[in-house]
């Protein structure tokens, strides 16, 4: 007799009972050491700067290296990031892993710019908590807004990184009044800066009532470097000076009787934020930010799905994808799903269901995408993001799971509102032309709509942002060879009316609306703004609707 099977005899269970509890365990343990976030912020925050120390403390990126020069490293692997250099802005989103302290963290990065919100948004569906970054002398800006309001609606927590407190930033006090007032939620400080710009001396941690000292250039790379003393120490207190000793401990004082309490639960609902300040350029404060970060972010969470409520720890697994990019590496020409795993385990080569066909897909080489390398995954868990190779059978938004009809909640919709025809030149690329619009159209990157009248080689492109037809313009001649051309349209909506609509025919083509069909053949109407919409459809009598049939 073996001596499992003696120990199963001792503890009364079958065998392959021991089996499966033994691994439902292990599948817990997984996933709750995960933690999977997005860091959002106003583009020049110093997202990029976090990104990368937060990885070093992981050890995935074992040189310091400069912001510019992992950029630097960035563009050079893949060429369609050269729009990125020349503007100097971030527009694709990755995932980076790594493992700090037991944890295994996954954080999503997503792009600046609002032009790029479409992508940010679905980015942000993947996430379980978010890490807002604002720069301590500019505040609570436009694009932290917006991104905060989904992470909001989302109901995810929001931790707050304060940054660049090593230049002369707002006062601290009217920054927490700022992030409360602005963005309507309560904000409790972990820590509280002494001083700011020359005269940052530290942070003063309030729970463990220690200070540790800022002294610029040095690398701040381990928590041991932390915890620089006590208030009490004399040491300490000489470093600080008499001044911002009683500034702080009248802030301090402030904070305690008249600030928000500490609330776990609220802050895992995503009612408090906890804010912590620091110097990301300096890795100072980065350590606490984590160790603050991972004692309080919610571990992988249960979703809402059509059969009820699924908990990451089920044994089945189950995700969906959340971002499709073609082309990422010049020197692989290829498309890649990113699929968030909600629930249980993912095995190399393992056989799912993709909800939408029903039909069976083998999940035969995802990788892991650390920022542009790639490593063959054999495991992931619920809480990871893999990347999966796709020849265009997978859709944003696409559920593959073990069980057939497993549905999640909806993708944040969001309707174009600039339009423009997009046209080719060289008849002779006709083909790529169409194999490049419908690629982009398949990632998200554009909405396509038709002129009933014309054919596909001629089509209406909308899209949420401006800079969109820019790229859209660049991917099509790096990546397909196509080089187009642009034609602003003047309107600045769509809306969809019901197939059957018997009015639709009343409307014109002009200045003022454009009948077109979406992807799906769906008719829509192109209109000038809302206030048009509004009187177009009471005069002809048509009903309007934001979103198509499929999304209502
Ligand atoms: P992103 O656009 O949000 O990714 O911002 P980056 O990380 O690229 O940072 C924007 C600029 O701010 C860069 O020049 C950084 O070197 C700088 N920066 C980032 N963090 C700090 C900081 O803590 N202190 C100072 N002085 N500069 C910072």
């Amino acid at each position: 007799m073996k001596a499992s099977d003696l120990n199963a005899e001792n503890s009364g269970r079958p065998p392959e009972d021991r089996e499966t509890a033994k691994r439902l365990a292990e599948l817990g343990c997984q996933i709750g050491s995960r933690r999977t976030f997005a860091i959002i912020s106003h583009p020049d925050a110093g997202k990029t700067t976090l990104t990368e120390k937060l990885l070093l403390f992981g050890g995935a990126i074992r040189l310091a290296g400069s912001v510019k020069s992992r950029k630097a490293e960035r563009y050079a692997t893949s060429d369609w990031m050269e729009l990125e250099r020349q503007r100097g802005i971030s527009i694709t989103s990755s995932v980076m892993q790594f493992e700090y302290l037991g944890h295994i963290i996954n954080i999503l990065d997503t792009p600046g710019h609002q032009d790029f919100s479409e992508d940010t948004y679905r980015t942000l569906t993947a996430a379980d908590s978010a890490v807002m970054i604002i720069d301590g002398a500019k505040g609570v800006e436009a694009q932290t807004i917006k991104l905060f309001q989904v992470c909001r609606r989302r109901g995810i927590p929001i931790f707050t990184f304060i940054n660049k407190m090593d230049r002369d930033a707002k006062n601290p006090l009217d920054l927490m009044d700022e992030v409360e007032k602005v963005l309507g939620i309560e904000a409790y400080a972990m820590n509280w800066p002494i001083g700011m710009g020359s005269y940052f001396k530290g942070i003063y941690d309030r729970e463990k009532r220690t200070v540790e000292r800022f002294r610029p250039g040095s690398s701040h790379k381990t928590a041991e470097a932390a915890l620089s003393g006590s208030l009490t120490d004399e040491e300490v207190r000489e470093g600080i000076g008499a001044d911002l000793l009683a500034a702080l401990r009248e802030e301090i004082e402030l904070l305690d009787l008249a600030g928000n309490t500490f609330d776990r639960e609220r802050v895992s609902r995503g009612e408090v934020t906890p804010v912590f300040f620091g110097s990301a350029l300096n890795n100072f404060g980065v350590p606490q930010f984590l160790s603050g970060f991972l004692a309080l972010a919610p571990r992988p969470q249960p979703r809402e799905t059509n059969l009820g409520r699924l908990k990451p720890d089920s044994a089945e697994f189950a995700g969906f994808v959340f971002k499709i990019q073609a082309n990422m590496d010049a020197s692989h020409r290829d498309r890649i799903a990113f699929i968030r795993i909600c629930a249980g385990r993912y095995e190399r080569g393992m056989t799912v269901v993709h909800t939408r066909s029903h039909r069976r897909l083998r999940l035969a080489q995802p990788q892991q995408i650390f920022a542009q390398e790639r490593t063959i995954l054999d495991e992931a868990y619920a809480g990871d993001i893999i990347g999966v190779h796709d020849n265009g059978t997978l859709r944003i938004g696409d559920v593959l799971a073990e069980r057939d009809g497993l549905e999640f909640e909806a993708m944040p919709f969001f309707s174009p509102e600039n339009f423009a025809r997009v046209s080719i030149a060289n008849a002779l690329k006709r083909k790529q032309f169409i194999k490049g619009i419908r690629e982009l159209q398949e990632e998200g990157a554009i909405h396509v709509f038709r002129d009933p009248h014309l054919g596909v080689e001629a089509p209406i492109i909308g899209v949420v942002g401006q800079l969109q037809f820019d790229v859209l313009a660049y991917r099509l001649r790096e990546e397909y060879g196509v080089p187009v051309s642009i034609n602003h349209l003047t309107y600045g909506l769509v809306r969809w009316v019901a197939a059957e609509e018997p009015n639709l025919k009343l409307l014109k083509d002009s200045n003022m609306s454009l009948v077109v069909l979406d992807k799906d053949d769906n008719p829509a109407v192109l209109l000038l703004d809302e206030w048009k919409a509004a009187w177009m459809s009471e005069r002809y009598g048509i009903k309007f609707y934001a979103e198509p049939a499929v999304n209502r």
